[in-house]
């Protein structure tokens, strides 16, 4: 009989071990932004829905098939976020931050939901971790941003990665560009697949990196966007390859790497695993020069990367680098009889006050099964607090691993304690 609940269609529970796993990854991310000097930011789960439909574009199937939007008690019209950067640079706008010679550099870890069809590795609440750099034109802090993008993959060992990297252009070039791309993809637009045929209205560069097999043969003889660069957008994408020779980050140049909508500009890149077909793209990002005003501010270039944190972890697993471990305690406390409790219960206390995690056994158990659940959590010492101890003013001392017990004065306990964990920890670091 199931009269329970489950979890909504895509969503899932982070158990631990995992979720510990899920702490690595997130404190592996903040001390690399840490490194590279980017401060956290955090915007609310929802916003007023045009933000979404204007930031992210009205064309993109973000907006138009996967947004949960709701009307709130208020009859507004509220979008639970889809992405990360809209919010940013909402929030940025509003506070007004920014000025001549001024970046701003932000890092988000975030919940992001779209009504996606399930399927492994997409769910409809996900999560993301990403950067963005508002103020620069570049091209160093492109190189900054993918470089700390690698850094992030290479510290958290998810294998070899392929680094996908193409400029799109700006205002100046890329509506020739455009024109150009519509003149030869008109006479045979029939045979491409519906979802270009829209495209080729709203943006027809999005069609270059169709996954339809058919489309990708289509569009494979048009001239890549490298070749009507202008002088300002190859100077960028010149420095934007020095910069990132100048860190060692390897990539590779992938001219159907593309992003249609206009406040995209020149720089874009993904990071796609070789271990697992050539389509599974880890994390995404480029430079949005158009969104900051398109936002209601100032015109103020920017970039980002945003990566899937589910994503990560898989490839993690598949590298073997995902390798959940529970914690431990380091102190379990026994007591063996009633008059014991409160001393054995401040005993405890006292352990978690000075910074050394301890456990019990909470089931009044006799104390020979209280050491085998000491063992069975980890624990390296047991402290056991009995009658005979209490009325000596004193405590026994167990180490778990060796057996051997000895007496101590109650008052020395805790020292004691610190002194055996600080000689192990020393000889397991050496
Ligand atoms: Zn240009
Ligand atoms: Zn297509």
């Amino acid at each position: 009989m199931s009269s329970g609940f489950l979890a909504p269609r895509g969503t899932r529970d982070v158990l631990p071990p995992e979720s510990a796993l899920w702490q690595r990854l997130e404190s592996v991310f903040r001390d690399l932004c840490a490194r590279f000097r980017y401060e956290e930011i955090r915007t609310p789960v929802f916003e007023d829905t045009r933000l979404f439909s204007r930031g992210i574009g009205d064309s993109t199937d973000i907006v138009n098939k996967e947004m949960y939007t709701f009307t709130d008690r208020g009859g507004r019209s509220l979008t639970l976020r889809p992405e990360g950067t809209a919010s940013v640079v909402r929030a940025y706008v509003q506070a007004k931050l920014g000025g001549p010679n001024h970046l701003s550099k932000f890092f988000y870890v975030c919940s992001i939901f779209r009504y996606e069809r399930p399927q492994q590795g997409r769910y409809r609440q996900s999560h993301q971790l990403g950067v963005e750099a508002i103020g620069s034109p570049g091209p160093d802090i492109d190189a900054e941003v993918i470089g700390l993008n690698a850094a992030l993959y290479a510290e958290l060992g998810v294998g070899e990665l392929a680094v996908h990297l193409n400029t799109i252009g700006c205002q100046e070039c890329r509506p020739a560009y455009r024109d150009r791309l519509r003149h030869q993809l008109r006479s045979r637009l029939d045979e491409f697949c519906p979802d270009c045929q829209r495209r080729f209205e709203t943006n027809p560069l999005r069609i270059l990196d169709c996954k339809v097999p058919r489309c990708g043969e289509l569009s494979a003889d048009i001239p890549s966007i490298l070749d009507a660069l202008c002088p300002a957008c190859v100077a960028h994408w010149d420095g934007l390859r020095r910069a990132l020779d100048a860190i060692d980050v390897g990539y590779q140049v992938d001219p159907k790497l593309v992003r249609g909508l206009d406040y995209y500009t020149r720089t874009a890149f993904e990071f796609k695993s070789n271990a697992i077909g050539s389509q599974d793209s880890l994390s995404g990002g480029g430079r949005y020069d158009g969104l900051v005003e398109l936002c209601g501010g100032r015109p103020t270039p920017g970039i980002g990367f945003a990566a899937g944190i589910e994503r990560a972890l898989m490839a993690m697993e598949r590298a073997g680098a995902a390798v959940a471990k529970g914690t431990r305690p380091s102190v379990f406390v026994a007591r063996a009889g009633e008059a014991a409790r409160s001393a054995a219960l401040r005993l405890m206390h006292e352990l978690r006050e000075a910074g050394i995690a301890a456990d019990t056994d909470y089931f009044d158990r006799g104390l020979k099964a209280q050491l085998r659940s000491a063992d069975s959590t980890g624990a390296w010492l047991a402290l056991i607090v009995g009658d005979e101890e209490m009325a000596e003013g004193a405590v026994a001392l167990r180490d778990l691993v060796s057996g051997e017990q000895v007496r101590v004065p109650r008052a020395q306990a805790l020292d004691r304690v610190r002194s055996l964990l600080a000689a192990r920890n020393g000889a397991n670091r050496s």
